[in-house]
């Protein structure tokens, strides 16, 4: 007897159809799993046997031969048990279920019959709704999150023992609840007002997050960096539809949705990331930090001690806003728009050369310079010096709240819209875009100037450009005079060290 079931395997954060299909048929008893199964799925076999035994199943003492098609198609995880199980039981007429063909069956067994949760359920809802199915199949677990995709049915399951009520139609379980998305941080989360003093921080970071540009902090330990930083994504503007669905999209494929605090993704990795760990990387592509941070802020504290390769391979989906993996089977690509932000000490110890305790030897502070001055600086677009806050600033009242700091970047943000369409904003014009800006005699004469003075680059010339846009932008302004000008290139100071 033969029957098939459909089901789906991650890939990076896609979910590619699998069509399962068992024989079972006379011969000396065996089970048997072909078509590129990994080892999680080879392991199917004990899950399945025991689930289905311990629910009161027979387990045909046959010849089983499962293969699951595509064959050139990597399966990965243990999310096809359910399927395997339910065309097992209908090949072996234990469950007769005239609609199998039209469902899509993914979950994990546990050994007592019960369907355990998966990654990816929302890709997969939605994928077996591009693919024509009339309904899914989901861990009980995962029904909320599946059912944020719409226009297929989800059917929750606990143990692998309701197939036979579901088949005959005797039990149809309600549609789960939708999880709900929140667009913005849940209220209680850290707020900007914890940043005593710091004028020139706060104010750095109010044009960083108000066009989307990348900022590096400077300044000794204790100081105030990664508090900062931790707040940045509360003075972004709330998440749209879109985007909050995407970042779920992206949380599922991880396991970690349940855990998603809402708003803006922060990700701040430990410096001794690899590559792959900070890019994404593996077969099929797992997605890295830079994915999860889609749509928020990455941090990197500690610049220096970054591993080069690590930084070095963040250049290029920093400028294009995905990680490229190429593969033997394909090209695949994953989103990681997000906004970087990094800080560093100033030398070794982290008082800076200016603090008479400092007694780094020169040419250590240059050795960490380079450091600085390598694998990242040209992509960060505004350098903020922070200073240790002075006793009275740390005793004084708190500061400007994350809300009032956010309504003037949200105000910012919608004007870039209307200039460079929805969801873009100043940090991403193209070079012919930034040479669109409107610029005054006087700031296009100030630009020239220092360009010509310090030998800037094309590419630092743009940026200096669009720094300037979001000062603009910030006072509600139309064209850039002198003033902006002035203050887009004291926000870049290092081009005129
Ligand atoms: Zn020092």
């Amino acid at each position: 007897m033969l029957a098939t079931a459909r089901t789906f395997t991650l890939d990076g954060l896609a979910a590619r159809a699998v069509r399962v299909e068992v024989d079972v048929h006379r011969g000396l008893p065996g089970f048997a799993i072909v078509g590129l199964p990994d080892a999680a799925v080879r392991e199917a076999r004990e899950r399945v046997r025991a689930a289905l035994v311990n629910c009161g199943f027979e387990f045909p003492l046959r010849r089983i031969v499962v293969n699951l098609a595509p064959a050139n198609l990597r399966k990965v995880g243990p999310g096809m048990d359910l399927a395997i199980a339910a065309a097992l039981l209908s090949a072996s007429g234990q469950l007769r279920w005239d609609a199998i063909e039209r469902v899509a069956l993914v979950g994990e067994l546990a050994l007592d019959g019960s369907v355990r949760a998966v990654n990816g359920a929302l890709a997969i809802a939605e994928a077996a709704r591009e693919g024509g199915a009339e309904a899914v199949v989901v861990p009980a677990e995962n029904g909320p999150e599946a059912a944020l995709a719409e226009g297929v049915a989800v059917i929750p399951l606990g143990a692998v023992g309701e197939l036979p009520a579901l088949a005959s139609g005797d039990w149809k379980p309600p549609r789960p609840r939708p999880l709900p998305l929140r667009l913005e941080a849940a209220p209680g989360t850290p707020d900007l007002a914890d940043l005593r003093g710091q004028p020139h921080l706060r104010h750095a970071m109010e044009i960083a997050a108000a066009g989307g540009h990348s900022l590096l902090m400077i300044g000794p330990p204790g100081a105030g960096k990664s508090l900062a930083a931790s707040r940045l994504p509360s003075i972004l503007p709330p998440l749209a539809a879109t985007e909050a669905l995407q970042v779920a999209r992206i949380a599922s494929a991880c396991g970690r949705l349940g855990a998603l605090p809402g708003g803006r993704p922060f990700r701040a990795p430990h410096h001794t990331i690899s590559p792959a760990g900070l890019i994404g990387g593996g077969s099929p592509p797992r997605p890295g930090e830079a994915t999860l941070a889609h749509r928020g802020v990455l941090f990197l504290d500690e610049l220096c001690e970054f591993r080069r390769d690590a930084l070095e391979a963040l250049r290029a989906p920093l400028e294009t806003g995905e990680v490229s993996i190429a593969r033997a089977t394909g090209g695949r690509s994953l989103p990681c728009h997000f906004m970087l932000v990094a800080a560093s000490n100033p030398c070794p110890c982290g008082r800076g050369e200016a603090d008479p305790d400092c007694n780094c030897a020169p040419v250590a502070v240059q050795r960490y310079q380079g450091r600085l001055s390598g694998a990242l600086a040209d992509r960060i677009d505004i350098l903020a010096a922070v200073r240790q806050p002075s006793a009275a600033e740390i005793g004084g009242g708190p500061g400007e709240s994350s809300a009032a700091v956010r309504e003037r970047v949200t105000a910012a943000r919608s004007r870039q819209e209307e200039r460079l369409g929805s969801g873009r904003c100043n940090a991403e014009m193209t070079p012919a875009e930034a040479r669109e800006c409107q610029v005054s005699p006087e700031a296009a004469g100030l630009l020239a100037e220092l360009y010509s003075r310090h030998r800037l680059s094309g590419r630092a010339h743009d940026r200096v450009l669009r720094l300037a846009q979001t000062v603009v932008d910030l006072a509600g302004a139309e064209t850039i005079g002198r003033e902006q000008m002035a203050q887009a290139l004291q926000l870049r100071r290092r081009d005129r060290d």
